[in-house]
């Protein structure tokens, strides 16, 4: 498979199906620790990427991967409220950035990309693993999708091995306690659910597996 700006614009069109599909659910989870708005946020932000993406750029003949990425990044951070915005935001103007001149995306990119996303999170949202963030599902995602490639998997293997670690990452945030984010208000309260912003991740990196190959 040749990941390229048209593979590139069908994944963001399932991520926002997927989301779409589990607004309720994120904003449910969000109710109990946060605020009730992560699945209306991350909707509203994908919604507003779609018909922005399809403004700029011909449907046939989208542009490389590194444009889009900054396109969705640029389009969140301004359209999506909260935490979760900016953080998203970051993450995919970075990913971008670490594609920039690229047409087609080999394995290697792919990892750097997701390196540079992990990167832009931590530093904008100031957190590390284990304080029940999305970079819970994520930080796991990039080492399992590395080691997968370095043991000689292919690309679909490699994005099934980070889809799963997110997913595995993502119910590791039930017992944690939050130490940043809303959920950090709860204190212990915070301990027994899951993150919302871990469960968006994993959806979103879950999305990526399927498509292409
Ligand atoms: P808000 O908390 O402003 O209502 P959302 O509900 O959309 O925003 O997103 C909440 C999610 O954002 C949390 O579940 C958590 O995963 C993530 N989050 C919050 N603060 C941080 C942070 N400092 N670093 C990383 N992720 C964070
Ligand atoms: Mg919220």
């Amino acid at each position: 498979m040749v990941v390229d700006g048209a593979v590139t614009l069908a994944w963001l069109q399932r991520a926002a199906d997927a989301l779409r599909e589990k607004r309720d659910y994120l904003t449910e989870l969000d109710a109990a620790i946060g605020d009730a708005d992560h699945g209306t946020n991350m909707d509203r932000g994908f919604t507003a990427v779609m018909a922005k993406l399809h403004e700029l750029y011909p449907t046939d003949a989208p542009p490389e991967p590194s444009a889009m990425f900054r396109t969705v990044g640029a389009t969140l951070v301004s359209t999506v409220g909260g935490a979760a915005g900016p953080l998203y935001g970051t993450a995919f103007i970075r990913a971008g950035g670490a594609l920039a001149g690229k047409a087609t995306l080999e394995p290697g990119d792919i990892g750097a990309a997701l390196d540079a996303a992990l990167e832009g999170i931590k530093m904008r949202g100031r957190a590390t693993s284990g304080e029940k963030t999305m970079i819970d599902a994520l930080e796991p995602a990039v080492a399992a999708y590395k080691a997968s490639l370095a043991s000689g998997a292919d690309l679909g293997a490699a994005l099934r091995a980070a889809a799963d670690a997110a997913e595995e990452g993502m119910r590791a945030t039930i017992p944690m306690l939050a130490t940043k984010g809303r959920a950090s208000y709860l204190g212990e309260r915070s301990i027994g659910h899951q993150d919302p912003g871990a469960t968006s991740m994993a959806l979103l990196l879950r999305t990526m597996t399927s498509g292409g190959e």
